[in-house]
């Protein structure tokens, strides 16, 4: 095993990993900006070193100073957590020729499903089904509008580098490809570096629907049931559970072995997310993530393993220490992602925290990097933190998430907790009858 493992990142997720890594007897080093010198993961961290200024370009994605850090610490693994430099094969790959084990899959299957052309195909070759659509990469106006016509109305074009609900349009006539491509293609260009777009039926009432995994690399290969993420704003997270009201066991086992089965046969190794769309009895895949995702604590509730464990263990060598039918779904989750963020203008609330009450009791969890005296610096994503609440079942689940969101005190900054209150107060939330529409539709942000 491990003895000393580097974190990658900040917030709550860097945060997670520490706690994991010490309840394996691992020691941890933390790496931060100037603007990060007092987070919790910092103070916590058995060992902390400074990579530079604020902007992540500087810091969180520099990648010689990261590796310089676990060189000078003598980390023998580096867990990359989420976002920053978490799917970027290249980092993998440099982190192992310096003989550090990286925590993730192969930079091989990274790279593969980072390119969300390339995930398709690899998708469809095992078997799992897709979203109608291009057969990859459109390369001219004309192919597009040959495609639009064969697909239909609505399409979306979305950038094969793409990530975090960046880098999509939505066509609803030939009129509108030409220039919803053109504007794909430009906003791609900025945000990844590469304008390769591709087009796929915009399905008009889906529910995002996710598998998580757990393959060693080895042979072994588990799945830990769905995730239910369909409450969004503009195309990202807002609130998560698990398992989703929408599917029966037998759909449930149907699509956990579809994919399991082509998780084993491309080998994959540590924690990775197969997102789909779901609609009338369908999946659709959209992408892959190779990484722990934000919302991993849902499963981990309802199944009892603790993934960043497991992640850790197989980095280390290990095999996958259980078997499908190890894992019991118990009860219900679902977690609330707190931002800083005024809940009607989404504008950010970076500031100090005056007073902090974080909820407790039986069947609640806080993965929070925030403390009473804490200031959330203004330069990073505003998740502040994860609420996270089990239950036996789901109706359990929803009065003691109402609960503890009554009980939760973040003091100094405007937050999304009224938000999330009247998310879970609405019927539609309640009855488990929503799609990847509502939450913007119910805002009044969409006809
Ligand atoms: P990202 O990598 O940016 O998260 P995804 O491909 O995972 O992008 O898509 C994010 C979200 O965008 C989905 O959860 C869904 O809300 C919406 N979306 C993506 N593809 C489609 C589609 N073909 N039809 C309808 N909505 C889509």
């Amino acid at each position: 095993m491990f003895e000393k493992v580097l974190i990658a990142n900040r917030g709550e997720i860097a945060l997670r990993i520490h706690r994991a890594c010490q309840e394996m007897g691992i020691h941890t080093v933390a790496v931060h900006s100037t603007a990060d010198a007092d987070a919790m993961h910092v103070r916590l961290a058995d060992e902390a070193v400074c990579i530079g200024p604020p902007a992540p370009k500087d810091s969180y994605l520099n990648k010689a100073a990261i590796l310089s850090a676990a060189v000078i610490t003598g980390a023998d693994a580096i867990h990359p957590g989420v976002g920053f430099l978490s799917e970027n094969a290249a980092f993998a790959e440099m982190v192992e020729e310096h003989g550090i084990a990286f925590i993730g899959p192969s930079s091989e299957h990274i790279r593969m499903m980072g390119d969300k052309i390339q995930a398709k195909d690899a998708a469809r070759a095992l078997g799992i089904p897709c979203v109608p659509g291009s057969d990859g990469a459109v390369t001219s106006d004309e192919e597009a509008l040959r495609i639009a016509e064969e697909v239909g109305f609505p399409l979306i074009i979305k950038a094969a580098a793409g990530g975090g609900g960046r880098g999509m349009k939505v066509a609803f006539s030939m009129e509108e490809v030409k220039t919803a491509l053109s504007l794909c293609r430009t906003e791609a260009k900025a945000a990844f570096g590469d304008d390769a777009v591709y087009i796929e039926r915009y399905l008009a009432h889906p529910r995002h629907i996710e598998v998580q995994i757990l393959g060693d690399g080895q042979g072994g290969c588990i799945h830990l049931g769905e995730r239910d993420c369909s409450i969004q704003r503009r195309h990202q997270k807002v609130v998560e559970e698990a398992p989703s009201p929408a599917l029966n066991p037998e759909q449930r086992e149907r699509i956990g072995e579809t994919v399991t089965r082509a998780m084993k046969e491309m080998g994959y190794r540590s924690a990775g997310t197969i997102e789909f769309l779901y609609e009338n009895g369908e999946f659709y895949f959209i992408e892959m993530n190779t990484r722990i995702q934000v919302e991993h604590p849902i499963s981990e509730m309802i199944c009892g393993v603790d993934l960043v464990r497991e992640q850790i263990r197989i980095a280390a060598g290990a095999t996958l220490d259980m078997e499908q039918s190890d894992i019991q779904f118990q009860g219900h989750s679902i977690e609330c992602r707190i931002t800083a963020e005024d809940p009607e203008s989404f504008m950010p609330t970076p500031g100090r925290i005056t007073d902090y009450h974080a909820p407790g009791g039986l069947g609640v969890r806080v993965d929070s990097q925030l403390y009473s005296g804490y200031s959330v610096p203004p330069f990073y994503d505003s998740l502040v933190s994860k609420l996270i609440v089990h239950g036996s079942n789901r109706n359990e689940c929803l009065m003691r998430l109402r609960r503890s969101l009554a009980e939760y005190v973040i003091g100094g900054i405007k937050t999304t907790i009224p938000l999330h209150q009247k998310i879970i107060g609405e019927k539609r939330f309640i009855d488990g009858d929503y799609d990847i529409h509502w939450l913007e539709r119910w805002m009044g942000l969409k006809d």
